[in-house]
C-alpha cells in the first residue's frame, strides 16, 4: 500500500502508530522551551507521532505544546500518539509506576500512547538519573528485564498507557521477555538508532517474524552531540550515494534518508526544531525510491553505530556486545 502522511502500522496490540515521528530530544543548548515550540509547528504541519522521554526534560513543555493544538482545535487527544520512556534508574518493579505517573503529571495527560523501557542498562535506583560512585563511575543496578515488563504490563492493564515497548534491546534481550512465563503483552517494538549506515536488516527481519515494530532513532545521522558521538564519524546527510539519489529525485538528503527507512517498513522519527526543515521533513510521501535505489541505499550500509555509550559497555545488559 502506498504510504500517506496518515499512514500507520498495526501494533501486535491491535494499536495504530503514525509511521512518521517528531523527536523530541535536543542537547543542552537548546532551551526546553524550544522543544515545546518545534513540537507545537511539527502537529501544525501534520506530524501526529510525538517521541520524548522523562529524561529529554521537556515533557512540562511537549505536554504544553500538544494540549495547546487540542484546545485550538488542531488535533484532537486520540489523533495523537504520545512516546514516553521509563528512565534506568527505574527498572525496579515499584519504581515503575511512579515514574510513568510523574511523566503524566509532567504532561497533564490523562495516558501515554506508549511508554518504553528506555534502554536494557540500568543504573541504581533513586532519583539521580545518573548515579555515579566517588571516582565518578556510574553504578550500575541489574533488575531481571522480566519483572521490569511484569510492572510496565500491570501499567497498561491499569489504563495510564496504551502500548508498551522496549527501546535500544538486542534480540537476545527480546527473545528474554518474549519467552517470559506467563507472558500477558508481547513489546509492541523496538526502538533503535537506525539509517543508512546501521540498517538494521538483522534486526528488522527478528521484530517483524515476531509482529514487532522497529522504530528508528537518528536517522537524519543524529545531533551530534559532543557528549556522546564521536565527532569525527562520517555524517549521514553527507553520503554522496544518499546525495546522488537526493540530486536525482530533486529531493533532500534527509528525505531520501528517511524515505529509505520509510519503504523496508521501519517507523521513523526525525528531530528538527526549525520550521522549515520541521515542514521539509514530513514531505516524504509524494516520491518513491526505486529498487535501484533501494539497492544502492543498502549497498552504504556500515554497521556504524553513533550512540555506542563505551561507558555503558561493563554492564552486563550493554546490548551492543552483540551482532544484533
Ligand atoms: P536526528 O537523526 O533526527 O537528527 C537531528 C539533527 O538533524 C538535528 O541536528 C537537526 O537540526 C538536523 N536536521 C533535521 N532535519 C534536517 C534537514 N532536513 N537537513 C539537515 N539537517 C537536519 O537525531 P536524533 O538523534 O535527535 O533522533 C531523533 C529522535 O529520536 C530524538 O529526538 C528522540 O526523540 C529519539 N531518540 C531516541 C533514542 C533512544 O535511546 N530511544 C536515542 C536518540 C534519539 P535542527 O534541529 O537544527 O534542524
Amino acid at each position: 500500500m502506498a504510504l500517506k502522511p496518515d499512514s500507520y502500522v498495526v501494533l501486535n496490540d491491535g494499536h495504530k502508530m503514525p509511521v512518521l515521528g517528531f523527536g523530541t530530544y535536543a542537547p543542552d543548548t537548546y532551551t526546553k522551551e524550544q522543544a515545546g515550540e518545534a513540537a507545537k509547528v511539527a502537529i501544525e504541519v501534520g506530524y501526529r507521532h510525538i517521541d520524548c522521554a522523562f529524561i529529554y526534560g521537556n515533557e512540562v513543555q511537549v505536554g504544553q505544546a500538544i494540549r495547546s493544538k487540542i484546545a485550538d482545535g488542531t488535533v484532537k487527544r486520540k489523533d495523537i500518539f504520545y512516546t514516553g520512556k521509563l528512565w534506568s534508574t527505574n527498572h525496579t518493579p515499584e519504581r515503575v509506576r511512579p515514574a510513568l505517573e510523574n511523566s503524566l503529571k509532567d504532561l497533564q495527560l490523562d495516558y501515554m500512547d506508549l511508554f518504553l523501557i528506555h534502554s536494557p542498562v540500568e543504573f541504581k535506583p533513586g532519583d539521580d538519573p545518573f548515579p555515579k560512585d566517588e571516582s565518578g563511575k556510574l553504578i550500575f543496578h541489574n533488575t531481571d528485564i522480566r519483572d521490569t515488563w511484569k510492572a510496565l504490563e500491570a501499567c497498561k492493564d491499569a489504563g495510564l498507557v496504551r502500548s508498551i515497548g522496549v527501546s535500544n534491546f538486542n534480540h537476545r534481550q527480546l527473545e528474554r521477555i518474549l519467552t517470559m512465563p506467563g507472558l500477558k503483552y508481547k513489546p509492541v517494538c523496538n526502538q533503535v538508532e537506525c539509517h543508512i549506515f546501521l540498517n538494521q536488516s538483522k534486526l528488522l527481519k527478528f521484530c517483524k517474524s515476531h509482529d514487532i515494530a522497529l522504530v528508528g532513532y537518528s536517522v537524519l545521522g543524529s545531533s551530534r552531540v559532543k557528549e556522546w558521538i564521536d565527532q569525527n564519524s562520517p555524517q549521514v546527510l553527507e553520503d554522496p550515494v544518499l546525495n546522488a539519489v537526493a540530486k536525482k529525485l530533486k529531493r533532500s538528503p534527509a528525505q531520501v534518508a528517511m524515505r529509505y527507512l520509510l519503504q523496508r517498513g521501519i517507523v521513523v522519527l526525525a528531530k528538527s526544531f526549525t520550521p522549515e526543515r520541521i515542514k521539509l521533513n514530513f514531505q516524504v510521501f509524494d516520491f518513491q525510491l526505486s529498487d535501484e535505489d533501494m539497492k544502492a541505499l543498502d549497498g552504504i550500509n556500515k554497521n556504524l553505530r553513533y550512540l555506542s555509550i563505551d561507558s555503558w559497555k561493563e554492564h552486563p545488559k550493554y546490548p551492543y556486545h552483540d551482532e544484533f
